[in-house]
Protein backbone atom coordinates (compact mmCIF):
# COMPACT_ATOMS: atom_id res chain seq x y z
CA UNK A 1 0.00 0.00 0.00
CA UNK A 2 2.82 2.55 1.28
CA UNK A 3 4.88 1.72 -1.86
CA UNK A 4 2.05 2.13 -4.69
CA UNK A 5 1.44 5.45 -3.02
CA UNK A 6 4.47 6.70 -2.88
CA UNK A 7 5.70 5.07 -6.24
CA UNK A 8 6.14 8.73 -7.81
CA UNK A 9 8.74 10.08 -4.80
CA UNK A 10 12.31 10.71 -5.72
CA UNK A 11 14.27 7.36 -4.74
CA UNK A 12 16.61 9.38 -2.96
CA UNK A 13 14.11 10.33 -0.78
CA UNK A 14 15.03 8.72 2.27
CA UNK A 15 18.85 10.09 2.00
CA UNK A 16 17.46 14.36 1.25
CA UNK A 17 16.49 16.73 3.91
CA UNK A 18 12.87 16.73 3.69
CA UNK A 19 11.92 19.20 6.22
CA UNK A 20 8.98 19.90 8.67
CA UNK A 21 5.49 18.20 7.75
CA UNK A 22 2.15 18.90 9.45
CA UNK A 23 -0.66 16.53 9.30
CA UNK A 24 -3.52 19.11 10.18
CA UNK A 25 -6.91 17.57 10.71
CA UNK A 26 -9.80 16.89 13.12
CA UNK A 27 -9.59 13.38 15.37
CA UNK A 28 -10.29 10.44 12.41
CA UNK A 29 -9.80 12.53 9.51
CA UNK A 30 -6.39 10.29 9.11
CA UNK A 31 -3.47 12.16 9.99
CA UNK A 32 -2.00 8.81 11.41
CA UNK A 33 -2.98 6.50 8.37
CA UNK A 34 -1.43 9.35 6.15
CA UNK A 35 1.61 9.72 8.15
CA UNK A 36 2.78 5.57 7.96
CA UNK A 37 3.00 6.49 3.74
CA UNK A 38 5.26 9.62 4.62
CA UNK A 39 7.53 7.69 7.18
CA UNK A 40 7.56 4.80 4.14
CA UNK A 41 8.56 7.35 1.47
CA UNK A 42 11.46 9.76 3.05
CA UNK A 43 12.60 7.78 6.12
CA UNK A 44 11.56 10.34 8.43
CA UNK A 45 9.75 9.97 12.06
CA UNK A 46 5.96 10.45 12.93
CA UNK A 47 5.83 12.66 16.13
CA UNK A 48 2.14 11.94 17.24
CA UNK A 49 1.94 13.65 20.82
CA UNK A 50 -1.56 11.81 20.91
CA UNK A 51 0.63 8.28 20.97
CA UNK A 52 3.57 9.91 23.43
CA UNK A 53 0.89 11.21 25.43
CA UNK A 54 -0.78 7.90 25.64
CA UNK A 55 2.33 6.25 26.28
CA UNK A 56 2.95 8.45 29.16
CA UNK A 57 -0.45 7.75 30.38
CA UNK A 58 0.49 3.54 29.80
CA UNK A 59 3.92 4.16 31.97
CA UNK A 60 2.16 6.46 34.97
CA UNK A 61 4.84 9.12 34.09
CA UNK A 62 4.58 13.30 35.92
CA UNK A 63 3.09 13.80 32.66
CA UNK A 64 0.93 10.90 32.06
CA UNK A 65 -0.69 11.64 35.24
CA UNK A 66 -1.34 14.71 34.12
CA UNK A 67 -2.83 14.45 31.08
CA UNK A 68 -4.85 11.24 31.69
CA UNK A 69 -7.94 12.68 32.95
CA UNK A 70 -8.18 15.76 30.24
CA UNK A 71 -7.49 13.19 27.61
CA UNK A 72 -10.29 10.83 28.83
CA UNK A 73 -12.79 14.14 28.98
CA UNK A 74 -11.73 14.87 25.26
CA UNK A 75 -9.65 18.40 26.34
CA UNK A 76 -6.59 19.52 25.20
CA UNK A 77 -3.74 18.26 27.39
CA UNK A 78 -2.34 22.67 28.30
CA UNK A 79 -0.03 24.63 25.61
CA UNK A 80 2.89 23.95 28.05
CA UNK A 81 3.36 20.73 28.80
CA UNK A 82 2.94 19.15 24.63
CA UNK A 83 5.16 21.91 23.91
CA UNK A 84 8.34 21.16 26.14
CA UNK A 85 7.56 17.27 25.40
CA UNK A 86 7.56 18.01 21.71
CA UNK A 87 10.58 19.99 22.42
CA UNK A 88 12.31 16.55 23.75
CA UNK A 89 11.05 14.76 20.91
CA UNK A 90 12.38 16.98 18.47
CA UNK A 91 16.39 16.94 19.94
CA UNK A 92 16.76 13.23 19.04
CA UNK A 93 18.75 12.57 16.13
CA UNK A 94 16.37 10.86 13.95
CA UNK A 95 14.76 14.29 13.31
CA UNK A 96 18.00 15.43 11.55
CA UNK A 97 16.23 15.29 7.93
CA UNK A 98 12.85 16.46 9.04
CA UNK A 99 10.02 14.80 10.89
CA UNK A 100 5.87 14.27 10.36
CA UNK A 101 3.77 16.52 13.23
CA UNK A 102 0.73 14.09 14.00
CA UNK A 103 -1.75 16.23 16.19
CA UNK A 104 0.45 19.33 16.79
CA UNK A 105 0.30 21.95 16.66
CA UNK A 106 -3.31 21.78 17.97
CA UNK A 107 -3.62 25.51 18.99
CA UNK A 108 -2.16 29.49 17.99
CA UNK A 109 -0.13 29.31 20.81
CA UNK A 110 1.73 25.32 20.29
CA UNK A 111 1.68 26.88 16.44
CA UNK A 112 3.58 30.14 17.68
CA UNK A 113 5.80 28.60 20.16
CA UNK A 114 6.72 25.47 17.13
CA UNK A 115 7.76 28.82 14.62
CA UNK A 116 10.04 30.25 17.59
CA UNK A 117 11.29 27.03 18.28
CA UNK A 118 12.21 25.75 14.70
CA UNK A 119 13.79 29.66 14.28
CA UNK A 120 15.86 28.45 17.11
CA UNK A 121 17.08 25.47 15.85
CA UNK A 122 17.92 26.89 12.29
CA UNK A 123 20.16 29.21 13.87
CA UNK A 124 23.74 27.73 13.91
CA UNK A 125 22.75 25.09 11.55
CA UNK A 126 24.34 24.99 7.78
CA UNK A 127 22.58 25.05 5.06
CA UNK A 128 21.29 21.19 4.87
CA UNK A 129 20.57 21.64 8.37
CA UNK A 130 18.79 24.60 8.34
CA UNK A 131 16.34 23.23 5.97
CA UNK A 132 15.37 20.67 8.31
CA UNK A 133 14.17 23.17 10.43
CA UNK A 134 12.47 25.15 7.89
CA UNK A 135 9.20 26.66 8.22
CA UNK A 136 6.64 23.52 8.11
CA UNK A 137 4.40 22.79 5.03
CA UNK A 138 0.79 21.96 6.44
CA UNK A 139 -1.57 19.42 5.08
CA UNK A 140 -4.76 19.94 5.94
CA UNK A 141 -7.19 16.76 5.26
CA UNK A 142 -10.35 17.50 5.39
CA UNK A 143 -13.77 15.66 5.95
CA UNK A 144 -16.58 16.11 6.57
CA UNK A 145 -18.53 15.26 9.74
CA UNK A 146 -20.36 11.80 9.72
CA UNK A 147 -17.69 10.45 7.96
CA UNK A 148 -15.25 11.59 10.57
CA UNK A 149 -17.66 10.38 14.02
CA UNK A 150 -18.10 6.51 11.45
CA UNK A 151 -14.42 6.75 11.36
CA UNK A 152 -13.74 7.34 14.60
CA UNK A 153 -16.22 4.82 16.43
CA UNK A 154 -14.71 2.27 14.10
CA UNK A 155 -10.83 2.64 14.59
CA UNK A 156 -9.05 -0.13 16.14
CA UNK A 157 -5.32 -0.19 16.24
CA UNK A 158 -2.54 -2.90 17.28
CA UNK A 159 -0.97 -1.90 20.32
CA UNK A 160 2.42 -3.90 18.83
CA UNK A 161 2.81 -2.82 15.68
CA UNK A 162 0.76 0.68 16.11
CA UNK A 163 -1.67 -0.43 12.26
CA UNK A 164 -4.26 1.28 12.03
CA UNK A 165 -7.80 -0.31 10.94
CA UNK A 166 -10.98 -0.03 10.94
CA UNK A 167 -13.86 -2.21 11.17
CA UNK A 168 -16.35 -0.31 8.66
CA UNK A 169 -13.13 0.70 5.97
CA UNK A 170 -10.36 -1.49 6.89
CA UNK A 171 -11.12 -4.52 8.25
CA UNK A 172 -8.34 -6.55 8.95
CA UNK A 173 -8.32 -10.18 7.47
CA UNK A 174 -9.55 -11.55 10.33
CA UNK A 175 -11.71 -9.83 12.69
CA UNK A 176 -10.01 -8.22 15.55
CA UNK A 177 -6.84 -9.58 15.08
CA UNK A 178 -3.76 -7.58 13.25
CA UNK A 179 -2.60 -8.67 9.99
CA UNK A 180 0.78 -8.00 10.49
CA UNK A 181 1.88 -9.78 14.13
CA UNK A 182 -1.47 -11.54 14.80
CA UNK A 183 -1.97 -9.35 18.26
CA UNK A 184 -5.51 -8.69 19.04
CA UNK A 185 -6.71 -5.35 18.04
CA UNK A 186 -8.03 -2.37 20.80
CA UNK A 187 -10.38 0.56 20.56
CA UNK A 188 -8.60 3.83 21.95
CA UNK A 189 -10.58 4.49 25.80
CA UNK A 190 -11.40 8.04 23.49
CA UNK A 191 -13.13 6.73 21.35
CA UNK A 192 -16.41 6.86 22.35
CA UNK A 193 -19.30 8.47 20.87
CA UNK A 194 -19.45 11.04 24.26
CA UNK A 195 -16.12 12.24 23.85
CA UNK A 196 -15.60 12.23 20.49
CA UNK A 197 -18.17 15.26 20.73
CA UNK A 198 -15.79 16.86 22.56
CA UNK A 199 -12.39 16.29 21.27
CA UNK A 200 -14.48 17.55 17.71
CA UNK A 201 -15.74 20.20 19.91
CA UNK A 202 -12.40 20.87 21.06
CA UNK A 203 -11.31 21.07 17.16
CA UNK A 204 -13.54 23.31 16.14
CA UNK A 205 -13.11 25.95 18.92
CA UNK A 206 -9.14 25.73 19.26
CA UNK A 207 -7.57 23.82 16.04
CA UNK A 208 -9.55 25.26 13.21
CA UNK A 209 -8.25 28.61 13.96
CA UNK A 210 -4.98 26.92 12.66
CA UNK A 211 -6.29 27.34 8.93
CA UNK A 212 -6.12 31.14 9.07
CA UNK A 213 -2.69 30.82 10.71
CA UNK A 214 -1.06 28.76 7.85
CA UNK A 215 -2.71 30.00 5.10
CA UNK A 216 -1.70 33.47 5.66
CA UNK A 217 1.64 32.63 5.86
CA UNK A 218 0.99 30.76 2.63
CA UNK A 219 2.29 27.31 4.35
CA UNK A 220 -0.90 25.68 4.10
CA UNK A 221 -1.51 23.07 1.48
CA UNK A 222 -5.45 21.40 1.22
CA UNK A 223 -5.95 17.42 0.21
CA UNK A 224 -9.87 16.10 0.29
CA UNK A 225 -9.61 13.57 3.19
CA UNK A 226 -13.23 11.87 2.47
CA UNK A 227 -11.50 10.16 -0.45
CA UNK A 228 -10.23 6.17 0.05
CA UNK A 229 -6.93 6.07 1.47
CA UNK A 230 -4.67 5.68 -1.31
CA UNK A 231 -6.53 8.76 -3.17
CA UNK A 232 -5.91 10.94 -0.23
CA UNK A 233 -2.08 9.61 -0.35
CA UNK A 234 -1.64 10.44 -3.98
CA UNK A 235 -2.84 13.91 -4.04
CA UNK A 236 -0.96 14.41 -0.89
CA UNK A 237 2.32 13.21 -2.24
CA UNK A 238 1.27 15.08 -5.99
CA UNK A 239 0.78 18.53 -3.76
CA UNK A 240 4.19 17.63 -1.71
CA UNK A 241 5.75 17.03 -5.35
CA UNK A 242 4.38 20.73 -6.16
CA UNK A 243 6.23 22.20 -3.04
CA UNK A 244 9.28 20.59 -4.08
CA UNK A 245 9.19 18.40 -0.98
CA UNK A 246 9.31 15.11 -2.73
P1 LIG B 1 -6.41 10.56 12.94
O1 LIG B 1 -4.97 10.18 13.17
O2 LIG B 1 -6.54 11.80 12.11
O3 LIG B 1 -7.21 10.63 14.20
P2 LIG B 1 -6.61 7.87 11.77
O4 LIG B 1 -5.52 7.83 10.76
O5 LIG B 1 -6.39 7.15 13.06
O6 LIG B 1 -7.06 9.41 12.06
O7 LIG B 1 -7.93 7.34 11.06
C1 LIG B 1 -9.17 7.25 11.78
C2 LIG B 1 -9.93 6.01 11.33
O8 LIG B 1 -10.36 6.21 9.99
C3 LIG B 1 -9.09 4.73 11.32
O9 LIG B 1 -9.92 3.66 11.71
C4 LIG B 1 -8.67 4.58 9.86
O10 LIG B 1 -8.51 3.22 9.50
C5 LIG B 1 -9.84 5.22 9.11
N1 LIG B 1 -9.42 5.94 7.89
C6 LIG B 1 -8.33 6.73 7.72
N2 LIG B 1 -8.31 7.26 6.47
C7 LIG B 1 -9.45 6.81 5.86
C8 LIG B 1 -10.02 6.99 4.57
N3 LIG B 1 -9.42 7.78 3.64
N4 LIG B 1 -11.17 6.36 4.26
C9 LIG B 1 -11.79 5.58 5.20
N5 LIG B 1 -11.31 5.36 6.43
C10 LIG B 1 -10.15 5.96 6.77
P1 LIG C 1 -4.95 12.19 19.16
O1 LIG C 1 -4.29 10.86 19.32
O2 LIG C 1 -4.19 13.12 18.28
O3 LIG C 1 -6.41 12.06 18.78
O4 LIG C 1 -4.92 12.85 20.62
C1 LIG C 1 -5.54 12.25 21.74
C2 LIG C 1 -5.65 13.25 22.87
O5 LIG C 1 -4.34 13.65 23.31
C3 LIG C 1 -6.35 14.57 22.54
O6 LIG C 1 -7.76 14.46 22.64
C4 LIG C 1 -5.76 15.51 23.60
O7 LIG C 1 -6.35 15.31 24.87
C5 LIG C 1 -4.32 15.03 23.68
N1 LIG C 1 -3.44 15.74 22.71
C6 LIG C 1 -2.80 15.21 21.64
N2 LIG C 1 -2.08 16.14 20.99
C7 LIG C 1 -2.28 17.29 21.68
C8 LIG C 1 -1.83 18.63 21.50
N3 LIG C 1 -1.03 18.97 20.46
N4 LIG C 1 -2.25 19.56 22.39
C9 LIG C 1 -3.04 19.24 23.41
N5 LIG C 1 -3.51 18.02 23.64
C10 LIG C 1 -3.14 17.04 22.78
Amino acid sequence: MGAQASATVNPNAKERVVGPIILLGPPGAGKGTQAKFLVDAFGIPQISTGDILRDNVARKTELGVKAKAVMERGDLVPDELVCDMVADRLQQPDCARGFILDGFPRTVRQAEWLDGQLEKMRAGKDAQGQRAYAPPVVIRLVVEYNQLLQRLTGRRSCPTCGLIYNVYYQPPKVPGVCDCDGTPLVQRRDDTEEVIAERLKAYEQLTLPLVDYYGSRRRLIEVDGNQPVEAVAAQMFGALENVNRV
